[in-house]
């Protein structure tokens, strides 16, 4: 999305210097209610990590939202924003056991599991803690896809299901997550389909599962048109009733960038504009943000953010895009480059735009001497 009259009027009357983003709350809450409009009877757990400003978490707190959490940190930010312990899980499948044990004492009592060995720490410091499964997904139609990092095959979260009723947890369902950005509407079904499948297996052992978490990957407009949420709510809908029938369990959703991702602006400017030969018919231009001054998601050219700059209605031509540190991995589109005005020049602002997610939390604290990412949430 543009940047919204609110963030062109916070940057022209406070012209802050150096980068930062500039954050619209009025944004994230009209998400918020999108989602609440589209998935009713879905609870709506806010994965922290997006964009974790206490203003951001106190305006979710605020409307209702609960949160997805993913270390003690996390759990604290989220309490210190009126969210209740019961509206947080540690969605984290790789904890530490004291930990999770703070985080029980906290009062958070919903944990994720993916493997024996983890469910046997939540056993031991969150006695009777409800836990649910993640289970692999391909990612395919993620921009920012999960690999294998996280879950375990559909085959094996029943064992991993039944050891953690067998010492006294509650087995209370499973999770998974399709990819960040995730542009198939139709990418959440095959894992439903493994989740009811999973669901029967308990049923059958004599567990009756409750909860199936859906996860993020709800998108944000960068460059290209996405589906609305409205379209992605239909599309599991639609799943959630081939597979479940009428026995549809609870679900619940932890949008990460598509809650936040569009709220945000980063403002920056133009260091240096020069080109590697005299016949290079390419430029490069260096901005004072880059890959370590929190645009992370740049990385292998996965996250096209799109560039405005206020010579926009003036011819264009390619340009190498990299950041200003002595970091030579700090380039941020070179295979695919981007065109720009050719009257751009040195000093001049670009507004990074679709920048509210993984932005700030990815800046780091001093390469270079250059401060992290500067956030203003208005
Ligand atoms: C990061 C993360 C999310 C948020 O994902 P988005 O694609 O940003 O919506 C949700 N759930 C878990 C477990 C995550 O790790």
């Amino acid at each position: 999305m543009a940047a919204t009259a609110r963030i062109i009027d916070f940057l022209r009357d406070r012209r802050p210097e150096g980068p930062c983003l500039v954050v619209d709350l009025e944004v994230i809450a009209d998400n918020y209610r999108a989602f609440t409009r589209a998935m009713p009877d879905t609870r709506i757990y806010y994965a922290v990590k997006a964009n974790p400003a206490p203003e951001v978490l106190k305006l979710l707190a605020d409307m209702g939202s609960s949160f997805d959490t993913a270390s003690v940190a996390e759990v604290e930010m989220a309490l210190a924003a009126g969210a209740t312990p019961d509206r947080i899980s540690f969605g984290n499948t790789i904890k530490k056991e004291r930990d999770i044990a703070r985080a029980y004492q906290l009062g958070v009592a919903l944990f994720a599991v993916d493997s024996d060995e983890e469910v046997e720490k939540v056993a031991r410091a969150a006695p009777g803690a409800k836990v649910f499964c993640r289970i692999l997904t391909d990612g395919a139609g993620a921009e920012w896809p999960l690999s294998r990092k996280f879950g375990c095959e559909p085959s094996m979260a029943v064992d991993v299901l039944m050891h953690a009723h067998a010492l006294g947890l509650e087995a209370y369902g499973i999770s998974f997550h399709v990819g960040s950005q995730q542009t198939r509407l139709e990418a959440w079904d095959s894992a439903v389909a493994e989740s009811k499948a999973i669901f029967d297996a308990m049923q059958l052992r004599g567990v009756t599962l409750k909860m199936v978490n859906l996860g993020g990957g709800f998108p944000t407009k960068y460059l290209k048109p996405v589906p609305g949420t409205g379209a992605y709510a239909n599309a599991i809908h639609d799943s959630l009733a081939k597979h479940f029938g009428n026995a549809l369990p609870e679900t619940i959703i932890e949008p990460g960038r598509g809650m936040v991702g569009n709220a945000g602006v980063v403002k920056a400017e133009v260091v240096l504009i020069s080109k590697k030969h005299a016949n290079d018919n390419h430029r490069w231009v260096y901005l004072d943000i880059g890959k370590f001054g929190g645009l992370a998601e740049t990385m292998d050219e996965a996250i096209r953010y799109p560039l405005v700059t206020s010579k926009d209605a003036d011819g264009k031509g390619p340009c190498v895009i990299a950041g200003p540190t002595c970091d030579s991995a700090d380039v941020l589109y070179e295979k695919t480059p981007y065109d720009l005005p050719l009257t751009l020049t040195v000093g001049d602002e670009i507004l990074i735009e679709a920048t509210g997610a993984y932005t700030t939390t990815y800046a780091a604290v001093a390469f270079n001497g250059f401060a992290p990412l500067k956030a203003y949430i208005i």
